[in-house]
């Protein structure tokens, strides 16, 4: 299944995310992900993996134009030309000659180069080295700002979503936009949402894991998740949500789990600093 982006071009509605993996347990860990039926696979320069990725691409003998291989870069590359260098990096280590999404990995407010950033994402687009350009973790201020200095509206804001964290404002500025989700730590990495009633209930209702229930949820309000994960059995489990519905009111009550202080896990793109 796929999901539609503004500029023409789809996505898998669910994708593998690469972070921490590195080395030998990176390829290992991306091909079993392929052969699972992972075709959208999110890496990033400061993932150091990339090299990993192409090669585990390249193993599989998958069709190169099935994948949707999308990279990130990072904060101390925001100037205009280093921003095109990154990108060139990316292709060499990945082996590939156009990456297929090219996202901005943090706004890093120290820098405040994020909308030189874009413009290199926007030329870099027209000139054919990347087919869909986006950003990760930016505030609708920050997507004002460089749909203001451009006017070109990234297909893609990747950013922190989890029941704990589901992003009820973000989303809807993205729906005005026209902007697709994707949702980074998609499962809540390590702060146990499968033991909240909402999702063990709607997971005991459809006989299906919490996981599942969790990214069924995704996939149902239209964000896109990247789970990650090194065990081959989890990632086939993790694509294997399209033989259920969860109804409106499970929908709610996963959304209900919204921590009330609004505080996310990761860091805050207005004070986060990623370099
Ligand atoms: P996550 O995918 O929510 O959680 C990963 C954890 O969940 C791993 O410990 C994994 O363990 C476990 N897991 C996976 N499937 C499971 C299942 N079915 N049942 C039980 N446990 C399961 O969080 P994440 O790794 O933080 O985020 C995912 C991806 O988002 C990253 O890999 C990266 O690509 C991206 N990301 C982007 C940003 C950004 O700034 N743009 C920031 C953070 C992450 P096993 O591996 O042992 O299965």
């Amino acid at each position: 299944m796929n999901t539609a982006l503004r500029d023409g071009a789809a996505i898998p509605e669910i994708g593998f995310g690469t972070s921490p993996l590195k080395g030998k347990d990176a390829i290992r860990a991306v091909g079993s992900a392929i052969e699972a039926g992972y075709r959208l696979i999110d890496t990033a320069v400061n993932y150091e993996n990339e090299s990993e990725v192409g090669e585990a691409i390249r193993r599989s003998g998958v069709e190169r134009a099935e994948f949707v291989v999308q990279s990130k870069i990072p904060g101390r590359d925001h100037a205009y030309d280093r921003a095109v260098a990154s990108v060139r990096g990316s292709l060499s280590r990945l082996g590939l000659d156009q990456l297929d999404v090219g996202l901005i990995h943090w706004p890093n407010p120290s820098v405040d180069l994020y909308a030189d950033a874009w413009r290199a994402l926007v030329d870099l687009q027209r000139d054919g080295l990347v087919r869909v350009i986006g950003v990760s973790n930016f505030h609708p201020h920050h997507l004002a700002r460089i749909v203001d200095v451009t006017g070109v509206v990234p297909a893609i804001n990747q950013v922190e979503m989890h029941p704990y964290f589901p992003q009820v404002a973000l989303r809807a500025e993205h729906e005005r936009l026209g902007i697709i989700t994707e949702a980074w730590s998609p499962l809540g990495k390590g702060m146990n949402a499968y033991g909240e009633a909402p999702v063990r209930d709607a997971a005991a209702a459809h006989g299906v894991s919490p996981a599942q229930a969790i990214l069924r949820w995704h996939v149902q309000l239209g964000s896109v998740p990247l789970p990650k994960s090194e065990n081959p059995q989890r990632q086939r489990e993790n694509l294997d949500v399209y033989g259920f519905t969860l109804t409106d009111d499970e929908l709610a009550a996963i959304t209900g789990l919204a921590r009330a202080d609004g505080r996310r896990f990761g860091g805050d793109p207005d004070t986060h600093e990623e370099m």
